[in-house]
């Protein structure tokens, strides 16, 4: 049970280590407890508007409600008391972000590894569909690796995460364009089915370094995603198993009732089976050249860049 500590401030009880990244609201740092030593991680949250308070007390009580070895553990909550500013104190993930991993020159990734790290993706969401809950901005700066030589990862960020109840429509229009389902640019129902989606593009991403629905601005992808057409003809594509490529084909379906669920994913053939990652690659392993997805993940860099940016004007912080 997780209660809101107001008496102390997080600097009492930890001592701030290295910068870890920047959210939408603040910085994220590795902190030490001083009473213990255990290192973990300090997500920073600057309150302006009173509705972002809410925003934070909702990721903070879904993150209480989901525990399970592929997502984000959340361990205290600290706020100051201006109440300007929250801090979450997380389980610390010490490997970076996976898309960042698998372009390492000395990373050798195949479409086994591949399996690995989409069917840990499906275990986490279907952990949090069963819980009623919906992440709905999953992508790749999201899958974080738990260490830097293994493979585990874990899901992160559940700041636009929302209960959902099967019975009541919910509608939302928010997300990452790249990522988002149809029915989220149309701003129709949502469902299991939206989170889903977004797995699909992962997918396609990760084994083709390809953006199945980029467009050159956020209008042309929004379209491109309402027509929901694309297809495996790019020779990154080649080597790619029917399996995986069937995967996908279930995923990226326009009808949200049509979409294959995280339950069914488990068991579809591309992951239902024993997935062992190797030291190194096995003769009959599938090579995957990183090489688009390299250029992918440098324009998401960008794009993170301009985020920053934009998050530090929103503190009034001009340049
Ligand atoms: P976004 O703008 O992506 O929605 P946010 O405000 O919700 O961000 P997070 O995504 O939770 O913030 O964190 C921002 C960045 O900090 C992450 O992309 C990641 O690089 C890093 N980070 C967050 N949590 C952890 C953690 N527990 N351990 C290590 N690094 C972390």
């Amino acid at each position: 049970q997780i209660t809101i500590r107001k008496e102390k401030w997080v600097t009492d009880e930890f001592e701030m280590l290295e910068f870890l990244g920047r959210g939408k609201f603040g910085e994220v740092k590795r902190c030490k407890e001083k009473a213990t030593g255990r290192l973990l991680a300090a997500k920073f949250v600057s309150i302006i508007k009173e509705q972002e308070r809410k925003d934070v007390y909702n990721e903070i009580e879904i993150m209480k409600s989901l525990q399970h070895p592929r997502l984000i553990q959340l361990y205290d909550v600290y706020e100051n008391p201006s109440k300007k500013q929250m801090c979450l104190i997380l389980e610390l993930i010490n490997g970076g972000e996976l898309f960042e991993r698998v372009i390492d020159d000395n990373f050798i990734l195949t479409e086994r590894l591949c399996e690995l790290y989409i069917l840990q993706i499906c275990e986490g969401l279907n952990f949090m569909h069963k819980s009623n809950i919906l992440h709905l901005d999953l992508k790749p700066e999201n899958i974080l690796c738990l260490s830097k030589d293994g493979h585990r990862l874990k899901i992160i960020d559940f700041g636009l995460a929302r209960r959902f109840n099967p019975a009541q429509a919910l509608k939302v229009l928010f997300g990452t364009p790249e990522f988002v389902a149809p029915e989220v640019v149309s701003y129709d129902k949502i469902g299991y089915g939206t989170d889903m989606w977004s797995v699909g593009v992962i997918c396609y991403v990760l084994l083709s370094g390809l953006s199945p629905f980029m467009g050159d601005n956020d209008c042309e992808t929004y379209n491109n995603i309402t027509r929901a057409e694309f297809d495996f003809d790019d020779e990154s594509f080649v080597d790619i198993s029917d399996e995986a490529k069937d995967f996908i084909n279930k995923l990226l379906v326009k009808d949200l009732n049509k979409r294959m669920l995280a339950s069914q994913s488990l068991n579809h053939p591309w992951l239902n089976k024993s997935i062992t990652p190797t030291a190194q690659p096995l003769p009959d392993d599938k090579i995957i050249n990183t090489k688009n997805l390299r250029r992918f993940v440098i324009r998401r860099r960008w794009q993170k860049a301009v985020n920053a940016l934009l998050a530090l004007k929103r503190l009034g912080l001009n340049f």
